[in-house]
């Protein structure tokens, strides 16, 4: 048994809630799926939090944002990595440095028991989107991604909770606790956003893999704090307001 988070996005309001679901559960194995940092006002914390407790995080597109040329981002994001960038520029610091280099050296690609884990996609770890459409729209991009691994490929990256099958269809979490049944095939599995949900539920989300069994999360957090630390910040007032709607 074990938990899944993903795009943390700097929100440590939301991640505190999280953990202390994670701990009221009693799930001490935590993997963290990358996105630690971008778009939120704590990326300092969130990662410090992530260090002391996941047993491993990937290397999301945003944290490889700090070290990467940055014109394949929006404009949003773009400027609020710039910010994080400041923010975690570690200078003469020897604390800050041991935050820098474990953000550098996150891995792309975990194995564990048969599992594949990265960020974004079993082709392309970092960047590629996963989306829910990929089965109407690109089937091909599908079955070209099955076949990069066997089993069960866990990401997130598109904020999206759910699963798809080698049906090619997208099976969403929806509401509280739902339990995804995984079929006997292949599956690529988004665990969602716990830092910035973009399904509509602006509870922060995370998921529990118990055998052939996935459980989804959805903690309310405060919203309020989080808000008010971007803005206190100077980072978008969008990035503010979306988090109330999760979009
Ligand atoms: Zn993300």
């Amino acid at each position: 048994m074990f938990a899944l988070i993903s795009d943390l996005h700097s929100n440590v309001p939301a991640l505190e809630a999280v953990f202390e679901k994670i701990d009221a559960l009693g799930v001490e194995d935590v993997r963290c799926l990358g996105d630690i940092v971008g778009y939120g006002a704590e990326p300092e914390r969130c990662l410090d939090m992530v260090r002391s407790r996941c047993k491993f995080s990937l290397r999301g597109n945003h944290d490889w944002g700090m070290f990467s040329a940055l014109d394949e981002f929006n404009s949003l994001a773009r400027e609020a990595l710039v910010w994080t960038r400041k923010r975690l520029k570690p200078g003469l610091n020897p604390l800050r440095w041991g935050r820098w280099r474990y953000l550098k050296n996150l891995p792309e690609r975990v194995y564990d028991e048969g599992d594949l884990f990265v960020h974004a996609s079993p082709r392309d770890p970092i960047r590629e989107y996963v989306l829910k459409s990929d089965g109407f729209l690109n089937p091909e991009k599908l079955e070209d991604l099955f076949a990069r691994f066997e089993g069960r490929c866990f990401l997130g990256h598109t904020h999206q909770p759910g699963f798809t099958g080698e049906d090619l269809r997208f099976h969403p979490a929806v509401g509280d606790e739902a339990q995804l049944k995984l079929p006997d095939g292949k599956a690529m599995i988004n665990v969602g956003s716990v830092g910035q949900p973009r399904d509509g539920d602006p509870r922060a989300c995370f998921c529990v893999v118990r055998g052939d069994t996935v459980t989804y999360h959805r903690v309310p957090y405060d919203i309020e704090k989080a808000q008010h630390l971007i803005l206190q910040a100077g980072l978008s007032p969008f990035l503010a307001e979306r988090l109330e709607r999760g979009r």
